[in-house]
């Protein structure tokens, strides 16, 4: 499986950030653009008013533009800590429905333990989730990863050592573990990178 894994799933980390939903991420960048300028608002019309945004500390009353700056630092701090968890929860929901698991339950789950654990819902998720559907290799239907046979054309979709029955690549011309010369079936002509299309 593990094997399996590395061949079909070369996914770069920037095609995975692309799953996150946009208005989600635009949302975030809305939200916290109106928190900047509320909370600038705000301050400096304290400011006005003789008080500081931060009463105990009498070091940056008399200095508006100062404080307005640590006001943002604060706003930026909390609003990045709660986008990255948005954007967590966004790409796990995403990615369980492509993978046909329930994204609910694993939303609510990574969600439930990012609370008291940190990374480590995500971390879980990422060990447990099932191998991506991909395109059959011959006749392009979508076929469940944990298939051996494409459903749709008998496609051999873990082509198997016949002396050793362990799993071979479809590329490998002898078998890595008895060293068993293969003869594969001819390849279709038209041959797309499998599991890249299932990405977009
Ligand atoms: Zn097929
Ligand atoms: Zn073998």
């Amino acid at each position: 499986m593990i094997r399996f894994r590395r061949r079909r799933e070369r996914s770069r980390f920037r095609d995975e950030l692309r799953i996150i939903p946009k208005w989600l991420v635009w949302t975030c960048v809305l939200l916290y653009v109106v928190a900047l300028i509320v909370g600038i608002a705000v301050n400096l019309g304290n400011h006005h008013f003789g008080e500081a945004m931060f009463p105990g500390d009498r070091s940056l009353e008399n200095y508006p533009a100062l404080s307005c700056l640590a006001l943002a630092g604060v706003i930026t701090v909390v609003a990045f800590g709660i986008s990255c968890l948005l954007f967590m929860l966004g790409y796990v929901y995403r990615d369980a429905k492509r993978r046909g698991m329930n994204p609910a339950l694993w939303t609510l789950l990574v969600l439930i333990l990012s609370a008291g654990y940190f990374l480590i819902g995500l971390i879980i998720y990422l060990l447990v989730r099932e191998p991506l559907p991909y395109t059959c290799p011959q006749c392009a239907a979508t076929v469940n990863a944990r298939f051996n046979f494409c459903p749709n054309c008998k496609y051999n979709l873990h082509p198997a050592c016949p002396q050793c029955q362990r799993e071979v690549s479809d590329d490998d011309k002898f078998c890595p573990y008895c060293a068993t010369e293969l003869h594969h079936a001819p390849k279709p002509v038209a041959e797309g990178a499998p599991g890249n299309s299932a990405l977009s």
